[in-house]
């Protein structure tokens, strides 16, 4: 191997869904290893056979690939058992590590050998990228268990195994680690293998500044994946959590950010994970998706939400709806949203109608109807070629409505066509709906205030 290359390593332990955590550790990481031209190294900590799962790995992977991330190299901890004993053995025969036979802690009463390294008890200094230098009293560690026999070590003493048979430069880590290091370094010392660069970066939390945790399902990437987040906007949200690049930019692809990215740049205290900010990035990224993507994406969601509803779907009113509905969203889930609470629903069919709201607020019914007759008959009277444009149907309407009073009139119109108080203009709605089902649902709102 060259010197000088850079190698990284992102070393989840696969016992529970990819969550912002590891996906922000990924992250870092990655960028660090490209921004210096360096390699990644997957590596599944799966030391814990009572917590680690096939399927979490696998989540992980797809999580992160999704996300737009790749490695170089693969490893899994369970496959390289022979390589870690034969480290241990190295140093049980070096006498700088004993196997003892003690009560099982778990087990009061049960005797079970354990693996422990002689402690030397030394002052540990190291230099931490984003830190500066930490010093650790290690006496207190006493001697520390590493394994629990030759063939089955624990979580460190596989982490300082792995590191250096995969020549690991630089170790980025979240800060709950930062306890750890001592310990790893204590067991690389007796082994006489290098030690790596550190970087422990401060945890981000939640809202509420409580700690962000794996056991809360929403903060998965594939809870924000089955929202319908855009992987972009997800990776470019977590890599700005607690980092500033030097050019202030906000929205960023991976080589822009690759460019920018320098490890003493990450911001010294925590940062605060903000679903809003998210959404502002998501929503970001919409708007700049080609339009015949987000309208087929746009269409898909309507098309199917809209059917659980049991409403009838059209196509050529789904597609005049794609313009409204990008002005209306950040993130996918809210036009699932929209369209299950009904919002949507007038477009495809006929609403009902309450009597009482088709005029407007303390206004005549009777004045409500004859204003709805006139319309009518101006509309049944126009070309088909009317309904195409908006903009036409308010000329055609505009000089009456100015005469007899814009709200007397335009209400009854646009509560006859959607049947709610809020809601697009009329114009805009007649436009999408087509001529036909205008006048048809005038004359409802007609007939309707005609049958006091
Ligand atoms: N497998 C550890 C974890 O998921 C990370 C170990 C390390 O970065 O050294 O917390």
């Amino acid at each position: 191997m060259k010197s000088g290359l850079v190698r990284v390593r992102i070393p989840p332990s696969p016992t529970g869904f990819c969550h912002v955590g590891t996906a922000r550790m990924a992250i870092l990481n990655f960028l660090f290893a490209r921004r210096h031209g360096g390699q990644i190294i997957f590596r599944s900590e799966d030391t814990d056979k009572e917590r680690s799962n096939a399927a979490y790995e696998e989540d992980i992977i797809e999580s992160l690939k999704w996300l737009g991330l790749e490695w170089e190299e693969f490893y899994r901890q369970s496959e390289r058992t022979l390589i870690y004993k034969k480290y241990l053995e190295q140093l049980i025969n070096a006498d700088k590590a004993y196997i003892s036979v003690e009560e099982s802690k778990k087990e009061p009463g049960k005797m079970a050998s354990v693996v422990r390294l002689r402690n030397p008890g030394t002052l540990i200094t190291f230099h931490d990228l984003i830190r500066g230098d930490i010093t650790f009293d290690t006496a207190e560690l006493k001697d520390f268990a590493i394994a629990r026999s030759v063939v089955d070590p624990l979580y460190h003493f596989a982490v300082v195994a792995d590191d250096a048979e995969m020549s690991i430069t630089h170790v980025i880590r979240g800060e709950e680690h930062i306890s750890n290091t001592p310990r790893q370094i204590l067991i690389q010392e007796a082994l006489g293998l290098a030690r790596p660069q550190y970087a422990h970066y401060p945890l981000h939390l939640a809202a509420d500044k409580s700690k962000l945790s794996k056991r809360k399902g929403d903060v998965s990437v594939r809870d924000y994946r089955e929202k319908g987040y855009l992987p972009q906007a997800l990776l470019n949200y977590i890599a700005l959590l607690g980092w500033t690049p030097p050019s202030g930019r906000e929205v960023m692809d991976l080589n822009d950010m690759i460019k920018e990215f320098n490890i003493e740049d990450l911001h010294r205290s925590g940062a605060v994970f903000d679903i809003e900010k998210l959404r502002w990035f998501n929503r970001q990224y919409l708007t700049k998706m080609p339009e015949k993507i987000f309208a087929n994406e746009t269409m898909r969601i309507m098309a199917e939400t809209l059917d659980v509803r049991g409403v009838a779907w059209s196509e050529n009113v789904g597609r005049s709806l794609v313009t409204l509905v990008r002005e209306r969203i950040s993130v996918w889930e809210d036009l699932r949203a929209l369209v299950s609470e009904g919002e949507f629903d007038y477009f495809f069919t006929d609403p009902k109608l309450d009597r009482a709201e088709i005029p407007e607020k303390g206004k005549d019914p009777a004045n409500a109807a004859r204003h709805l007759d006139t319309i009518n008959k101006i509309l049944a009277d126009s070309p088909n070629e009317l309904f195409a444009d908006q903009n036409k149907i308010k000329e055609a309407v505009w000089s009456y409505a100015t005469k007899e009073g814009r709200g007397a009139v335009l209400w009854p119109f646009r509560y006859a066509l959607t049947g709610r108080a809020r809601s697009p203009d009329p114009f805009e709605v007649a436009a999408i709906i087509g001529k036909e089902p205008t006048l048809r649902r005038i004359n409802s709102a007609i007939s309707i205030l005609g049958n006091a």
